[in-house]
């Protein structure tokens, strides 16, 4: 481990660069840095957790409302300036809600889970220890679909420890607005969506640095 020291000591640009670069080497089909002022936090993405209701609601310990309120979100974000906001494409029978494609679509969510995951950590052991990443989906689907409930709900170590956290979603960023933002596609695909319909699904995920 490098030695922990001030985010501004250690060579802004270039770290945050490395950042990006491992996002695609570990699997996104693209990447960049973001300004966290450009973050759009919002209740109403909250809202639409709980209208129409998903599956996750309430029975996660990382999904509304258990999880971090939008408004808490906008508070931390104020303490920090930059973030690697990174997207994968996702085949549209993969990402329909199809029973024949249930492996690889909870793959795909893992696959966000493990780039979030490398990155936080990676950006932690560089010395900018307060990065945190957010995820896509719930992990109640991702990592406990075949579980009874959520550990850490019932005050237990989560099973994922590592590589569970919420989604963007989740916490309330409009993840349509960014990756419009970014000038990249993405489509809105609801629960009745038939592949061919869509012409892809575009899984995001966030790490915000520092
Ligand atoms: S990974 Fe499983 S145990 Fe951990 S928070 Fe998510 S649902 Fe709960």
């Amino acid at each position: 481990m490098k030695k922990v020291c001030l985010a501004e000591e250690v060579q802004p640009a270039e770290d945050l660069e490395r950042y990006r670069e491992k996002a695609l080497e570990l699997g996104a089909d693209r990447a960049c840095l973001i300004a966290v002022s450009e973050i759009p936090v919002k209740d109403a993405v909250v809202l639409k957790c709980q209208v129409p209701r998903c599956f996750g609601y309430g029975v996660c310990a990382n999904c509304p409302p258990h999880t971090l309120k939008p408004a808490e979100l906008r508070e931390h974000l104020r303490n920090y300036t930059w973030a690697v906001f990174f997207t994968k494409d996702v085949p549209a029978e993969v990402i329909v809600r199809d029973k024949t494609t249930i492996k690889e679509r909870v793959a795909a969510y893992q696959e966000i889970y493990k780039i979030v995951s490398e990155l936080e950590s990676m950006a932690f052991y560089d010395g900018n220890y307060l990065a945190f990443g957010l995820g896509a989906g719930s992990c109640r689907h991702t990592f406990c679909g075949r579980e009874e409930n959520c550990l850490a709900l019932d005050g237990k170590k989560c099973r994922f420890a590592l590589l569970a956290r919420p989604s963007m979603e989740a916490v309330g960023i409009d993840v349509f607005q960014m990756v419009a933002q970014a000038g990249w596609d993405i489509y809105p695909i609801g629960g009745g969506a038939k592949a061919g319909e869509v012409p892809k699904g575009v899984l995001a995920g966030l790490v915000v640095i520092r």
